[in-house]
């Protein structure tokens, strides 16, 4: 979607710090980071909310985002520590991009429940 900021970054059309990249997922930095460590893990493929990913193939991207995710947890050393994986969706969710993304957050200790 060419109105859609993520499916920009994806395509590389807008800069973003990217982390990693898979064929069907892409994590980069988030612009206004919440923790020492503030990444978004994107589809690929432009999917509105989690919600959205229906059906086999969408769980199984679910699936993929979710362990991509994990992946770079890992390789950013936040295991021993531990971190925090949301998505948030629609208006009470806090949702702001309208395009599925995790964000993985660590470095810190988080409180909950969530304000
Ligand atoms: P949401 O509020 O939808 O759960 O999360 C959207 C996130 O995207 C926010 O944390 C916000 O800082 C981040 N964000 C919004 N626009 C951009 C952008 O152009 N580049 C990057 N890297 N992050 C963005
Ligand atoms: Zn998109």
């Amino acid at each position: 979607m060419s109105d859609c900021i993520f499916c920009r970054i994806v395509s590389r059309e807008l800069p973003a710090n990217e982390v990693g990249r898979t064929a069907d997922a892409v994590a980069f930095r988030d612009l206004d980071p919440k923790a020492p460590v503030h990444v978004l893990v994107v589809p690929v493929k432009h999917v509105s909310a989690v919600r959205d990913a229906t059906g086999t193939d969408g769980e199984a991207l679910l699936g993929r985002v979710f362990a991509f995710a994990a992946e770079l947890a890992t390789e950013l050393g936040l295991d021993a520590d531990g971190y925090r994986l949301v998505t948030n969706t629609g208006q009470h969710g806090g949702q702001s991009v309208d395009h599925l993304h995790v964000h993985l957050l660590g470095g810190r200790q988080f409180n909950w429940p969530p304000g």
